[in-house]
This record gives structure tokens, sequence and C-alpha cells, in this order.
């Protein structure tokens, strides 16, 4: 979108009133299609939906299903299967990602000159297509074709006056085209952008419906026109219809939810959505965006960190704008960590929706961001674990074709339950970042009890917005501006590397238990390794500690190392190994030392309950120990970090998010150890959450030892989240105690100047 200022014309109005209307429900569109979306008679299936073609199936309306080359034969072995009932059915074929696309909606084009509006063009979505099947990852996917969503699903949102008046436009010659977009704001309207933008809407809608439904765990949805910036009766910033605050309202109505989180990655501020649920509070949006003040496209004051939401809404609208342009992986990533998830995890969704727009990806001339495309599979990983892993990507904005197709794989990766690349270059947020991340804190503060608990600081400018426009500050053709587009281009092609040399391995997750084996039920595609270290080297190993020698322990070790070969090695990503009880320390600390002297550059370890770190090991930055529930340490050092476990599902949160997951990513290590000792107190929410986040820092590479005392089902719920799906919710929210926050607080103290991820304010300046 544009650097110019708005014109004058229908984007100024808001109509309050709107809300109201839209929040009665059986908003109306025109004609025939006048009834309440969702509600309908027994028997029959909602509006807008054909009844189901599969007679087997008893879903609330068709899912038209193109079925996918290379994928499930036998579940369309019909004429026609329901995605919903091959998710069902045991042939064990399911798939977890829905991908939603049509090729109509490549028709709209602009039809005359307007150097602002001549990127959002049809390539932008045959090149992210194009890039999905050329990684193998489309046929990896349940793929749907786009429906058109109903006048009355776009009453959702717009006003009946606006749906007929884009519905107009299908027969408007170019000259009369060309003068209805100039009356909005960086738009441009084509004789097919209704139907265009009406799949968009369907696209959405029926990935809520996949989801919901059961079908898919998680997907993508890839449309044009984008959504985010349309308002009830204006389109704005290429946008028609909203998709993704039409298929929030949808997921409501027709599917009963209460809460839905809306998170807007675009570098644009999704001002569309905000307008259509700041005193909505059954939908959290939350919406990081270039602002530089408020010099920066829509130009608006409530863009700003202390526009919180109206009314019942307030807390609901979460804005973190960036007042500089540069912000990278650590940055996106401590935004997360320190504003996005605290709040998500209190506010606990039972959806979440990505207003997708990779404009914030390192190369786009929009967004002028350094954030690399394998950072947006670390952003999904990370939404991953809300929601019992029901996400819904819908593409917004993205303007350079190679950085938007990069992300866009990237993002369908990681629905799909691969490891993230790991993620390159220093950790370490900009001093703005941290200005915005303090900023928004504070002002969200009192409606968040997680983030008034970490430590308060005080507000920092609350308004920081000012009139005056300021020219980009990166102009096109410039030195600066070459100079960007080269390190974008190796930060590109460095990706095509990392991913020729981080190959997307056969085997994901790997189990070598011994005493669980009976009751334990594994996914299908968990490899279970039977065999062992060769006895040489395992007998080696025991040698070091006399707890070894015995005949149970010895045969678990050398399950283990076989393993933990199998990881060194690059053939599996993770695994879960156990041992008896007295060996697990003993076990732990083989494990450390043949990783570190077989590959392993950097090994963070996280021991859980009483477990020592071993006493001779070398301090020389290689290793990264951090312990929860152990004995308290005298003092934290950079490389030796102890807390205690929290008692309350907010303590327990907080500790991950705020020091845990800050420290990994701060440490890039190659590969975590998870060990759960005697006493860790976890439980299995807890433990899976904690494995599952940990899969982020390392590319994936993650070995879990257990006591083989532990359950059966603690060790089945481990392999799935490792295959990639979401761990089993933590229940209620209850506050971090003060003590649990006191310890978290103390920690930061000490060791935030040495683990810069985990700073929640920018330092003072002297
Ligand atoms: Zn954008």
């Amino acid at each position: 979108m544009g650097q110019h200022g708005p014109r004058p014309g229908p984007q100024a109005s808001r109509q309050p009133s709107s809300r109201q209307a839209a929040l009665r429900g059986g908003v109306l569109g025109a004609g025939s299609e006048s009834e309440e979306v969702g509600k309908s008679g027994p028997g029959s299936p909602p509006v807008g939906l054909l009844p189901c073609l599969d007679s087997a199936c008893s879903c609330p309306g068709s899912l038209p299903v193109v079925p996918a080359p290379g994928g499930c034969k036998e579940g369309t072995g019909s004429a026609f299967t329901c995605p919903a009932r091959v998710a069902q059915s045991d042939h064990g074929c399911a798939m977890r990602t829905a991908l939603v696309h049509h090729e109509d909606m490549t028709a709209a084009r602009l039809l005359w000159e307007d150097p602002e509006c001549e990127i959002e063009r049809p390539e932008r979505l045959t090149t992210a297509l194009e890039r999905l099947r050329q990684w193998g990852l489309e046929q990896r996917c349940l793929q749907l074709a786009a429906r058109e969503a109903s006048e009355a699903e776009l009453g959702l949102v717009h006003s009946p006056e606006y749906v007929s008046l884009v519905r107009g436009t299908q027969t408007l010659s170019t000259r009369e085209l060309q003068a209805l977009s100039g009356q909005y704001d960086a738009v441009y309207f084509h004789p097919s952008t209704f139907h265009c933008a009406r799949l968009a809407v369907g696209a959405a809608l029926q990935l809520v419906d996949a989801v919901l439904t059961g079908a898919v765990h998680n997907g993508l949805a890839l449309v044009r026109p984008p959504g985010h910036h349309s308002q009830r009766a204006a389109a704005n910033g290429f946008c028609v219809f909203n998709n993704v605050a039409i298929a929030a309202k949808y997921a409501k109505q027709r599917h009963g939810l209460h809460r839905i989180l809306i998170v807007d990655w675009d570098v644009h501020h999704g001002q569309g959505i905000q307008y259509i649920f700041e005193d909505d509070p059954s939908v959290l949006y939350f919406s990081w965006h270039r602002y530089e003040h408020g010099h920066f496209w829509p130009y608006l004051r409530e863009s700003d960190a202390d526009a919180v939401g109206q009314g019942q809404g307030r807390g609901f609208t979460v804005n973190l704008p960036w007042n500089q342009v540069g912000m990278g992986n650590a940055d996106y990533v401590a935004a997360f960590l320190h504003v996005l998830l605290p709040v998500a995890f209190e506010f606990d969704p039972e959806l979440v929706l990505i207003s997708a727009g990779f404009d914030s990806a390192i190369g786009d001339p929009e967004g002028q961001m350094r954030a690399t495309p394998q950072c947006f599979s670390h952003l999904t990983q990370l939404l991953q674990v809300l929601a019992g892993g029901r996400v819904c990507a819908v593409l917004e904005g993205g303007y350079h074709l190679e950085s938007l197709s990069q992300s866009v794989c990237m993002v369908a990766k990681a629905l799909l339950g691969d490891p993230a690349l790991p993620l390159s270059g220093p950790m370490e947020p900009h001093h703005s970042a941290l200005e915005s991340i303090q900023s928004v804190r504070a002002a969200q503060a009192p409606h968040w009890k997680s983030l008034r608990q970490q430590g308060s600081t005080p507000i920092l400018n609350p308004s920081t917005y000012s009139l005056e426009r300021r020219a980009s500050p990166v102009s096109p053709g410039g030195p600066k501006f070459k100079a960007a587009e080269a390190q974008a281009s190796a930060a590109l092609s460095s990706l095509l590397d990392q991913l020729h040399l981080n190959p997307t391995l056969p085997v994901r997750t790997a189990v070598a238990l011994t005493a669980l084996d009976a009751a334990l039920v594994l996914p299908a595609d968990v490899l279970r390794k039977e065999g062992s270290a060769p006895q040489e080297e395992t007998r080696a190993w025991a040698r070091l500690h006399e707890a070894l020698a015995q005949d149970k322990a010895l045969t678990a070790l050398g399950k283990v190392l076989h393993l933990l070969n199998g990881i060194l090695d690059g053939q599996v990503s993770s695994g879960i190994a156990a041992t008896p009880e007295p060996a697990l320390a003993p076990t732990l600390d083989v494990v450390i030392r043949r990783s570190l002297s077989h590959g392993a550059r950097r090994l963070l370890c996280v021991a859980v309950g009483q477990l020592d770190r071993p006493t001779d090991l070398a301090d020389d930055g290689r290793n990264l120990w951090l312990n929860i529930r152990g004995k308290e340490a005298a003092a934290p050092s950079k490389f030796q970090v102890s807390v205690p476990l929290p008692g309350t599902t907010g303590g327990f949160v907080s500790c991950v998010l705020a020091l845990v997951l800050p420290l990994a990513y701060g440490f890039q290590p190659d590969l975590v150890l998870v060990a759960l000792g005697p006493a860790h107190g976890l439980q299995v929410p807890q433990a899976t959450l904690l494995a599952s986040l940990l899969r982020g820092p390392a590319g994936g590479r993650v070995l879990v030892l257990l006591e083989q005392g532990s359950t059966s089902q603690l060790a089945g719920v481990l392999a799935r989240v490792l295959q990639g799906e979401a761990p089993p919710g933590l229940g209620p929210f209850s506050m971090a105690s003060p003590e649990d926050t006191q310890a978290l607080i103390y920690l930061r103290g000490q060791l935030e100047a040495e683990w810069k991820m985990l700073q929640v304010a920018a330092p003072q300046v002297p």
C-alpha cells in the first residue's frame, strides 16, 4: 500500500452502528440469499452450502474436494468423499493440513497505470502455488477448491449497499472502474473483482469449516484480494471484503465458538479488522505493523499501542507498532514471547486465524523488514500450541515474489508438522523493538494478568503519534535500497542451501523404550527403534558411572545411545528414550558428553526435577544447563540457570515464555535434551507443551529422556507432539504466585545483560 496520504472518500467514514447491527446477527444480503448464516431447519444444510454429496457423511454441508495427487486414494474411492469423513476413516491416510485456493482468483488485475497498486498482481498467487508444488508441499495437503461466499456471508461484516456496489462493478467499463477505485485509498477494481473477492472469503470460510469439523488440523488459504483493511462499507488498501473478519464471525455464528484469536502479522495495520471487533471481547485481535510514529500508511492514531479496544472490548485489541524498519527474526520472536503469547494463553482461544501477510518478510518493498522466511515457520509453530492446534492462515499482503513464496512454503511446512529450520543471525532485539514491546505491555497490563505479573514497566510515551509526514527511510533505487535488496537475495538463497542441508527426514520421531512398550500407543509414523549402540561403545560409556553397570540400565543405555546417534547423524529428527530411574542422571551425563563429542556444537539441556549438572562439564559456552525444580542454585550464571517449578498454569506459561524460550532462542542450540528426572512434578500437558515449544530453537532436534516409571500415556502424547501435533490444553488459567513471579523477575535481572531475548523493555540510555 502506498506511501502517500489517504484520499478523501468513503474510507474516511466509520460507522459504529455497523457493529451493533452485526452483533445482532442476521445481517442480510440481497435477494434470495437473505437468510441468517448458520441457522437452518433440522436436516437442511446451512445457507450457502449444498447438502453434502457424500451420502455416508453427516457434516453440515459440502466441502468440495479436489482429489490430491499422491494423496489418499482409498478415501476418495467413491465419486465424492467428504474431507470430514476422510479424516475419520481408519486407513491412516488422513491429512493434517488443508490448502484452499482457486485459479480464478488470479483473474483480477490492474487495468490502468497506478504505481501504488501495481504490486498487487496475480503472480503473487501463481508464484506461491508453483513453489508449494515444486517443494512437494501442495501434494501433502488436502486440496480444497475455494467456493464463492454467499451474500449473506458477506453480510456478516459488510453493509448490503456496499456489497451491492461491488456486485455492480462486474459490468462497469474500465473508465468507470478507475473512477470508482479513485474514491478509495489504494484500491483498484476489475470486472472479475467481485467473483475473486467472493472466492477469497469463501476460501477462508471453507478452511474454517474443514478445521472445525475435524477434517484437518489446520490449513492455509491462498487468496486474492487480501482483506484486513476492508471495512463495513469501504474497500481499502487492495482489500475488498474482509476475509478473516468474516471468517471469525462465521466461526462464531456457524460453529458456536466463543473465543477467537486473530494474529495479523502483515506489515500493515489491519485497521479494518480492528474496527469490526474493537468492542467485541470474543475476538482478540493482535497486529504488529510498520508505524514509524504514525508516518507510515495508513497513518492512523488508532494503530498505536494505546489503542486497546473499546467498551467490553478493552484489552482485546493489541497493537504493536514498529517505529523503525529493519525488524528481524529476534524482534518478531520476542514480540510473540513477551506480548502475544502470554495474552493468548490467558485468553485461551478455540481457533486461531492468521492474517498471513508476508510484506513483513525480508526483501518486501512495503515493509522493509528483515525477518527471513524461516521465521514464519517458527511463528506458526508457536501458534500451534494454542486452540488445540486449530490454526487457519489466510493470505494477506506480500509483494516480493520470492520472499512471499518462500514464506508461504515455510508456513505450510510448519502446518504439516515439519520441524522449522533454525533461525540464523544474532538473536538480539533492536532497541526500538524493545521500546514498542514495553509500550504495548504497559498499555495492556491493566487488561491481562499475565502481563501485569511479569514485572510492570512504566508506560513509555503513551502516545508516540506524530502528524508530521515523513519520506520513506529507504527510497527505491537509492544505495540503501540496493543494499537491502542484496541482503534479501542472500537470505533467500541461503534458505535454499539450508533446505538442502536439512532435508525433511523420512523419520521425524523415533522412540527407544523398553519397559513401557506394552501399553504404549504411538502414531503410525513414529519409528520404534529396536537396535542398540555397539556393545563396546555402550560399555565404554557405562564405565563412567556405577549405576550404569546394572543390566537393565546398560540395556537402556545401549538403546538411548542408538537413538541419540540417529539424531546426531541426521537420520531421525527427534526421539523419546527411557531408562530405569536410578540410571537417569548418569544416562543424561553420558548423553550430554556423547552429544558434545559427536557433532553437537551447542547443546541445551532442560533438566526438570532433581538432576545435577555434571560437575566436570567444561564451561566453554557449548552447553546451557537449565534446571527446573532442582536444587536452588547459589547464583545464576550465563550457562547454568535454575528456576523453581511454578505451581499454577499462569506461572508455568510465564516460566516457559519469559525464561525457557528466550534462553533457548538466544542460545541457538543444535540439539535440545529434555530430561524429566526424579520428582519432576510436570503434568502431561505441561511436559508436552515444553517439548513442543522446544522443537523450535534447534530445528526440531529434541531428545526427551524419561524414567521408565513414567506413564505410557506421557510417552504417547510426547511422541505425537514431537510429530508436530498440538499438546493438550493446560486447563483454566490461574495466576502465577507472587513468589514464582519474583523468581522470574530476579532471574531476568541477573541474566538479561547476557541473554538479550529475555528483555521486555528497552535498556535505559544513561
Ligand atoms: Zn500489508
